[in-house]
């Protein structure tokens, strides 16, 4: 596979650095997901990529060339805004148009040329017959693909979207991911796509990149990110981690919240985290017999969330933290907790993960 975009030590400070020595890599042809929190430095990173902003120090390779110094609309790349950013007088035809028509790069003049690359366009979102409608009147998703083809039209080798779908309400976000990833399919080049959402990305990337403070924390592919998060920090974005802090003592961590025996993969470090994934909890009476391979806490059962496939119990441990269990209703309905009674809740030693 070959590389598209390549970042080496790329940094970027405001008050405070926004982008601290990035390194990656994008293949060719791919769909990307770039997941952080608020103020992690996302869109920092879309703008020094799109030319918006320069880099205060490291270099960015396009197609193996450096692009210090070329304008934005010189670079091959497109953007497509959270907020979409349409022309409200303009009908979706003439919002289409506009790039082809006014880029400074070979511009498209010949109206039938031009008609002809915007039907093509409109086809491939599918906003096909909607031409003379205003950008005001149709709803958030098809203005969404408005955006979406006004810059794919200027036919970009690389396309950034920074929380394309943030502005959309939930069912709409569901159904524009797989339009997202059959849109790209059809064009054949990278989707630099942004997101908050951990369900977004791991959904949408060939390959996730999570941002933590400025820094890439890691890059991997959905599964290994969802089974394997390198720090504590991507543990926590991914939302279907309990975590603890604490301290490794001989083959035991020590929390707060007790003491987990380890499986001998002990791990030395300055501020050491002890995470558990929803969905490898079980929950059992206080009195039920554990195995070797086990580790054991305590907590009281506040309330059951049911969510399609799923049901999330929550708990309250001694130290006053929510515990979190996912139960896939797929293995057997759990049986009705009772409010405020104390159960045992239960992993396996080899499915606990040791952050140094
Ligand atoms: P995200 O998109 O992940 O929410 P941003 O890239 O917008 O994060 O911001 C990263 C950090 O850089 C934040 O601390 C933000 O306040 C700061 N920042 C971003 N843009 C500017 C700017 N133009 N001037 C000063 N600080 C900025
Ligand atoms: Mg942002």
């Amino acid at each position: 596979m070959s590389t598209v975009l390549q970042l080496s030590q790329v940094t970027k400070s405001y008050a405070s650095a926004a982008l601290d020595r990035i390194d990656f890599s994008l293949p060719d042809n791919a769909y990307i997901s770039l997941l952080g929190p608020s103020g992690s430095g996302k869109t920092t990173l879309l703008r020094v990529i799109a030319g918006f902003e320069e880099p205060d120090t490291g270099s960015i390779l396009f197609h193996g060339k450096r692009l210090d110094g070329v304008e934005p609309h010189d670079r091959g790349i497109g953007f497509v805004f959270q907020n979409f950013a349409l022309f409200p007088h303009l009908s979706v035809a003439e919002n289409v148009a506009f790039g082809l028509r006014n880029r400074k790069v070979d511009p498209v003049t010949d109206a039938r040329a031009l008609a002809k690359r915007v039907q093509d366009m409109l086809s491939l979102v599918g906003l096909k017959g909607f031409d003379d409608r205003a950008v005001t009147q149709i709803s958030g998703g098809q203005r969404q693909r408005v955006a979406l083809a006004r810059t794919l039209v200027t036919e970009p080798k690389m396309v950034l979207l920074d929380e394309p779908l943030g502005a959309l309400d939930a069912n709409l976000r569901g159904r524009m991911r797989s339009e997202l990833k059959i849109i790209r399919e059809r064009c054949g080049v990278t989707f630099l796509h942004v997101t908050g959402s951990e369900s977004e990305a791991l959904a949408m990337g060939d390959l996730v990149l999570v941002l933590d403070h400025g820094r890439i924390a890691q890059a991997a592919a959905s599964d290994v990110i969802y089974n394997r998060p390198a720090t504590a920090a991507v543990a926590r974005f991914l939302n279907c981690y309990n975590l603890f802090a604490g301290n490794v003592v001989e083959d035991t961590f020590v929390g707060q919240a007790g003491r987990f025996p380890l499986n001998g993969s002990r791990r030395k470090a300055p501020q050491p985290a002890y995470a558990i994934r929803y969905d490898r909890i079980s929950i059992r009476t206080r009195d039920a017999a554990l195995s070797n391979d086990e580790v054991r806490i305590e907590g009281d059962f506040i309330a059951s969330e049911y969510s399609g496939a799923a049901v999330n119990s929550f708990f309250a441990l001694d130290d006053g933290h929510v515990f979190e269990v996912e139960s896939h209703l797929s293995h057997a309905r759990p049986p009705a907790f009772v409010e405020k009674d104390r159960y045992a809740l239960v992993w396996k030693k080899e499915d606990a993960l040791v952050f140094g």
